[in-house]
């Protein structure tokens, strides 16, 4: 068997430990007679998952006692209808919602949220269709009653990650601050009270596609549209304990792995401070050179998406299979941005960034 280092955005590697107990597992989940994908979401066994699942992720990123964690379906391009019909309802429709577009993902959120609401763009990135900074806090034109503030902390297609928690309650009167965290929960320590939503799809650093994460402050369940489809209304899904259709079980205990395996690395400070240092060997290199460059500003660079250009695109076909040829695999650039883009997120070891630094070296040799 020989695995590969995969530096997909998603759905990306997961640490090889998770995938071996799930193997162990696969047939008989703890002398159960049943694979998890076999047992009834509500018997025992899957009680006793779904609960140390939940604890843990608490335990993890510090959730507050009055912020509700749910374990729903729909990615992270379903929240972007389901945000809005869950909080505009807290307003005299139509309401407004600030956006900060800062890159391709809260673009998508901007767009799906003018069906529910009045979309005002409190400040923008973009520069000649690129995105390659976060407008600083103090430039925000926030609107004085909007129904929340939405922002994507790390943009996925154009690595650009906020570095800090934006206060949004001096301006707002209180709006609650929604954060998009698809591509980076998990990998850096936050503090949730900052948040009124945070919102993920699994399928970077938590697990398997098809579970998807809201963590909500009390006070923001209860104002669903009339239009919210029940399974989306966060009331009903809090009611019933993430369990009012089937949640995605396999994915929620497969996520549940990864969480004791983070507990087991020391918790997100330490990922963090490994990411951190993974993040450093690749810009580090790619900035001491020109034959590669990241144009994303210093101060806002992704430390889990890494996108990159070689000085001569004619070079790509070769650069991707030579990488191919190493086991460097899904480095070609998301089709919107071009050149490359490495996706670093917790699961991918040291060694796997080492590795493709060692490539970025040699085919500069070979090629420059
Ligand atoms: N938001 C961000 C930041 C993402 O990276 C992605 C997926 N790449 C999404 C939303 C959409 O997720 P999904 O495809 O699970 O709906």
């Amino acid at each position: 068997m020989t695995r590969v280092f995969n530096f997909s955005a998603g759905p990306a590697m997961l640490p090889q430990e998770v995938l071996q107990q799930a193997a162990a597992e696969m047939l008989d989940w703890q002398g159960s007679g049943m694979s998890v994908m076999e047992m009834s979401h509500r018997g025992k066994e899957f009680g006793a998952i779904f609960e140390a699942a939940e604890r843990d992720l608490r335990d993890l990123l510090a959730v507050p006692a009055n912020y509700r964690i749910l374990f729903l379906q729909g990615g992270g391009i379903g929240e972007n209808a389901i945000v809005p019909m869950n909080l505009v309802g807290r307003k005299a429709q139509p309401a407004t919602v600030d956006f900060i577009h800062t890159g391709a993902w809260s673009g998508k959120s901007i767009k799906e949220a003018k069906k529910y609401c009045t979309v005002n763009v409190a400040a923008s990135a973009e520069e000649d269709g690129k995105f390659r900074t976060i407008p600083p806090r103090e430039t925000w034109k926030l609107s004085r009653d909007a129904a929340y503030v939405h922002v994507c902390t790390n943009e996925t297609i154009d690595g650009v990650e906020f570095q800090f928690s934006p206060d949004v309650d001096a301006d707002t009167g209180g709006a609650p601050l929604v954060a998009d965290m698809s591509s980076h929960i998990l990998s850096r320590q936050i503090d949730v009270s900052r948040y009124g939503v945070i919102f993920g799809g699994a399928q970077k650093n938590i697990g398997p596609a098809g579970l998807t994460l809201v963590i909500v402050r009390e006070d923001l369940v209860g104002h669903a549209l009339a239009i919210c489809p029940s399974a989306f209304d966060w009331k009903v899904v809090a009611e019933n304990n993430s369990m009012y259709n089937t949640p995605p079980t396999y994915s929620i205990y497969i996520a549940g792995l990864v969480f004791q395996w983070l507990k087991r690395q020391g918790g997100v400070a330490a990922i963090e401070q490994r990411n951190i240092a993974k993040a450093a060997l690749l810009y580090d290199f790619l900035d001491s050179t020109g034959f590669y460059s990241n144009k994303v500003d210093k101060t806002c660079r992704s430390r889990m998406n890494v996108p990159f250009f070689l000085h001569d695109d004619r070079l790509n076909d070769a650069f991707l299979a030579g990488a191919k040829a190493r086991g460097l695999l899904q480095l070609k650039g998301h089709k919107s941005v071009g050149g490359m883009r490495a996706s670093i997120y917790n699961a991918m070891p040291p060694e796997g960034v080492q590795a493709l630094v060692d490539y970025l070296k040699d085919f500069e040799k070979q090629h420059g």
